[in-house]
């Protein structure tokens, strides 16, 4: 009976080895993914509607990323979250799933709602002048007749023309999952 035993702890090894590569990658997609002029935007259709998650550097919206102390700075920020939270100007999906901006929220450090503590510390350790802050933001939208929601037009690039170079877009439907590399504003076809 020595034999199922080993085989259990090679599953073991092999199953932990895996999750350790899952990891490290994580980890690395998490640094790739501040490069100032990308961003990821990741699109999920529920039974309610439609999720709309970016997550950006900061510099892609309002230009910059240290704190903003200057009236100048503190206006833009100010201008950038109403811009966001505009949703409906951002997006837009095709007439008959008959969606409507719900909520949008928008988490940054510069904004001091940043949950990650632990990023804000990092940030410290950078360098002077060399200060990085992303911001996220979550639109929600809900839909009347989500089974009918085909196609999401974005408008992220003309809303922030000096900002985004490239955004990956990735999205999930109750029919499957895909992505796309957008490099100006798109319409997203969530059907294949
Ligand atoms: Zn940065």
């Amino acid at each position: 009976m020595k034999y199922p035993s080993i085989l259990f702890s090679l599953c073991l090894a092999l199953s932990s080895s895996t999750l350790y590569a899952d990891d490290h990658e994580h980890e690395h997609e998490e640094h790739g993914a501040h490069e100032h002029g990308a961003a990821t935007l990741s699109l999920a259709v529920g039974t309610a509607g439609l999720e709309i998650m970016l997550e950006s550097p900061a510099a892609n919206i309002i230009g910059f990323e240290h704190a903003a102390t200057t009236d100048a700075d503190k206006q833009k920020l100010a201008d950038a979250v109403k811009k966001l939270e505009a949703g409906a100007e951002l997006f837009s999906m095709n007439t008959e799933a008959g969606c409507t901006l719900k909520s949008a929220e928008v988490i940054s450090a510069l904004l001091g709602n940043a949950e990650d503590a632990a990023k804000s510390k990092d940030d410290h350790d950078h360098k002077e002048g060399e200060t990085h802050n992303d911001m996220d933001v979550t639109w929600s939208f809900a839909c009347t007749q989500p089974a009918e929601l085909q196609e999401v037009a974005v408008k992220l690039f003309a809303a922030f023309p000096d900002g985004f170079q490239h955004i990956k877009a990735e999205w999930v439907t109750e029919k499957g999952a895909s992505a796309l590399e957008l490099d100006k504003d798109d319409t997203i076809k969530l059907t294949p």
